[in-house]
Formats: structure tokens, sequence, C-alpha cells
């Protein structure tokens, strides 16, 4: 069968949501089914051309990167099933569906994911292929979320995989980093939704650091952001509500949000950037503008907020018990290194997840994030903070900036050969991969 739909073949430029990260594929594809889908794979295959799934870019890694064919996410969306029979209940998505899409949808049916990152822009399966992940005591990844996928493979089989059917890959293909197939359908566990009340709150970075065992104990959501050159932070409480929604209103949730958070924030950014020297004191007055309010709402409204400042970003998930020295550290070395660093770093946790490379593999985990605003230089910061990282046996977000190898990898993920031998299962000639899984994985 030959498949053209929407094909591209004139080498059209890819550039990722941060812009750090550019290709040419080959060919660009819109299939709109599983047959499809699988027409371009062999076609992809008979012509010598890896194969990319793509979701919407917003990697920071060369993770989507590919001069082969690259298969675009836009018309393998949508809802294929709600099955409220089970316990949990599930929902079963096209693996292109946008987070937003599928928060809407849910929300409409009375249900909701436990728990999820900053933003909802990303598709399903881009989402759990890197492990995207938000802040919890007791609920995990995105990806730790997901009881069912289907996953097309190199040799043209569908594999349906979970707990049940094919095991093996269905523990490494959560957080599959795009290297076993292209994942066609995603099933994950819902619960009936619930209201979430936010308390933000500012707070000093000795008095959070020094109560941080005790706010994660205490919460079922707890992540701060320290504003580098001031001692302050702001920190945000999210626990179930068996109240009334109280959300926050048009006008101030705007203000705050949009005006403040994103608004006023690029300004500050891009002064910053033209300026560096104006950074810290800049940090002094904004980091104490920001105020307490306390919010409910359901959860996507409370996890998630727009991102339109752009950033490039590098996070580390240390073992916990480690995560406020080496935050202490980042610290200290901001204070006396010459560098002005306009954007919060962020910090959040994860229980231990049974999945071989998510960032919370078999252990609980804390994450520090560090952020710098676009076309600002990089290397310094953030090879000074991926020192500290690595003397904690950090792990790196799979979709954000790093420069670890296979070598270092397979040192801090007890799973990493077991990942490995099904990939080399599945793909013995890596008809998906590219520059970057070579680089993390191997050849
Ligand atoms: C503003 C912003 C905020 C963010 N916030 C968070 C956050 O709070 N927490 C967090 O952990 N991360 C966060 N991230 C990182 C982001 O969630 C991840 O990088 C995620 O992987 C991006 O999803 P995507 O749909 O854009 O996928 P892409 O970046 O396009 O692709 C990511 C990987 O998924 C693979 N993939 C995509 N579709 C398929 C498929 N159908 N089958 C197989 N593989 C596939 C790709 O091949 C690639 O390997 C953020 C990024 C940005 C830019």
């Amino acid at each position: 069968m030959s498949y053209d739909r929407t094909e591209t073949t004139s080498r059209t430029a890819w550039r990722n949501w941060a812009g750090n990260v550019t290709a040419r594929p080959a060919r660009t594809v819109s299939p709109a089914s599983v047959d499809e889908l699988s027409a371009v794979v062999r076609r992809a295959a008979a012509d010598g051309l890896k194969v990319k799934a793509g979701g919407t870019g917003h990697s920071f890694t060369a993770v989507a990167a590919t001069d082969g064919v690259r298969i675009r996410p836009d018309l393998l969306t949508g809802i294929r099933e709600i099955d409220r029979t089970g316990s949990p209940a599930t929902v079963t998505v096209e693996a292109g569906t946008p987070l937003k899409r599928l928060n809407a949808a849910l929300a409409r049916e009375g249900l909701s994911l436990t728990n999820m990152g900053d933003i909802m822009e990303q598709t399903v399966a881009g989402a759990i292929s890197t492990g995207t992940h938000g802040t919890g005591r007791e609920s995990a990844s995105i990806a730790a979320q997901v009881r069912a996928l289907e996953l097309l493979t190199a040799d043209g089989s569908l594999l349906r995989c979970s707990a049940e059917e094919n095991a093996d890959v269905f523990a490494a293909a959560r957080v599959g980093l795009g290297a076993l197939g292209v994942i066609t359908a995603v099933t994950f566990a819902v619960e009936p939704v619930f209201l979430l009340t936010a308390r933000e709150e500012p707070m000093s970075f000795d008095r959070v650091t020094a109560e941080f065992d005790q706010h994660v104990a205490e919460n079922e959501h707890f992540e701060f952001y320290w504003f580098p050159h001031t001692g302050n932070c702001s920190t945000k409480r999210n626990n179930r509500s068996a109240g009334l929604p109280a959300p926050l209103g048009r006008v101030s949730g705007w203000v705050e949000d949009e005006f403040l958070a994103n608004g006023l924030f690029e300004v500050v950014c891009s002064v910053g950037k033209a300026v560096p020297m104006v950074i810290p004191p800049l940090a002094r007055v904004s980091s104490r503008v920001l105020s307490a309010r306390t919010y409910t709402d359901i959860p996507y409204k409370v996890f998630t907020s727009p991102r339109r400042v752009r950033f490039l970003e590098m996070e580390y998930a240390l073992p916990r018990e480690h995560v406020v020295e080496a935050l202490r550290e980042v610290k200290a070395m901001v204070e006396r290194s010459p560098l002005k660093i306009s954007f919060p770093v962020e910090i959040r946790t994860a229980p231990a997840d049974d999945i071989p490379l998510s960032t919370a593999s078999g252990r609980e985990s804390a994450y520090i994030a560090v952020h710098l605003y676009r076309g600002t230089p990089h290397r310094s910061y953030f090879t000074a903070v991926e020192r500290i990282m690595i003397a904690y046996g950090g792990r790196p977000h799979w979709g954000k900036v790093h420069t670890r190898d296979a070598a270092y990898l397979a040192g801090v993920y007890p799973r990493f050969a077991e990942f490995a031998a099904v990939r080399d299962r599945l793909d013995p000639d890596r008809l998906f991969g590219n520059d970057y899984l070579r680089r993390v994985i191997g050849d």
C-alpha cells in the first residue's frame, strides 16, 4: 500500500518548543490510523530511513529529532474508550492526544488523572515516553498511571502490553524514549474527579529547606521555587478537599498567572538578558511581589498553568534524602560565581516506582530543575549544577538538557540492562534510533 497523506518530502525543518533543537526529516507524515502508520513504518524500513514518532516537541533534548521519517501525532488523537467497570476505572486514548484534550474530556465525564506536571500541551505518548512528572507524596509520574499500551514494533506487529500481556515490554515502554516502537494507544487509570485546595505561600529559603521533610510528609503534593540571588522561595501545597470549589477569580487569576507569571516575567527576563547586572536586584523585588493565595479547583486547573515565556531547562532526580543538601550547594555555587540567573529553581518529589527508566525507578526521589531564559548561554550554569547532581547519583530527565551518556546512566539505573535487552529484541536494526538514543542507551 502506498502512503502519502499530508506527506512532505522537501526536508521541512523541524524545531522543538524551546528552539534549541532542529532537524531536517527526509519525510514528515500524518497517518490517521494504525493501518496507515503501519504502512509508513514498512515503507521507511524499505527505503532505509529511520522512523521517529513526534509529540508536540516539548522536550529540550534531541530525543524526538530525526533525519528520517517524522510521524506527526495530529491525526492520531481522541478518546477510544472509557471503562468504568474496573477498579480503577480506565480511559484509553489515541497516542497523539494532547493532555489538555484528555483532561477536558475526562472532566466532562466526571473523571480525572491522579497527578500531572506543570503544563498540559504535550501528547500522552510524548509525555510518558520521557517520564513527565509533577510532584507527589504517594502519586507518581504520568507513566506510572498507565495500565496498558499498544505498540507498533519494527517487525510490523501491534503489541498489546500490560502487566498481564507482554509484561516486560509494558514495563519498559511506559518510559520508552521512543526507542521501542510507535505507541498507538495508551490506557490510563482514572478516578472520579476530585477537588484540590492549593495553598501558595512565600517562605524563606532557610525555613523551607529546614522543614522540607515535614512539608513533604504533611502534603499530598508539595513543591517550591527558590529565586536565585535571594533567600526567598515560593511554596505550593495541594491537598484533596472535601469542601466546595473556590477557583481563582478571573481577574486575579489573570493578573497573577498571565500578567505577573508570563507577561511581566517575560519583560524582566529580556531586560535581564540584555543587562545581566540588573537580575539580582530585580529578583529581590520580583520574589517579594508574590503573595499568599488559596484556591480550590479540579486537578488539572490546580496542577497546570500556561508557560508562555520560552526557556531552556535541565532537571535531575536525586535520592530524596539528598535534595536539600544538593540545593544548598547549588545556592552556594550561584552566590560565589558571576552567574546571573533570572529563572527560579523548582523542587518537586516523587515516590519510588517500578518502571525501569523512570527517574524515580526503585527510589524515593526529589527533583531539582534549573531554567534559563531562551537565548541565554546555558553551559556554565548547567555544567556547574550538573556536577553537583552527578555527585549524588542524579538521574537526568530524559526530555531536559543534560550531558550524560549510556556508561553513566547504566550506573544510576539498576534496570538499565533490562531496558536495553527489550530494545535489542524489538528493534535490532534500530529503525527507531537517533543520535540521542545512541548517546544515552548505546548503539
Ligand atoms: C514549558 C514546558 C513545561 C514542562 N513541564 C514539565 C513538567 O512539569 N514535568 C516534566 O516531567 N516535564 C515537563 N516538561 C517536559 C515535557 O513534558 C517532556 O519533554 C515531554 O516528553 C514532551 O512531550 P511531547 O508530546 O512534546 O513529546 P516530544 O518532545 O515531541 O517527544 C518526546 C519523546 O516521546 C516520543 N514519542 C512521542 N510520541 C510517541 C509515540 N506515539 N510513540 C513512541 N514514542 C513517542 C518521541 O519520539 C520522543 O522520544 C516540560 C516542557 C516544557 C517545554
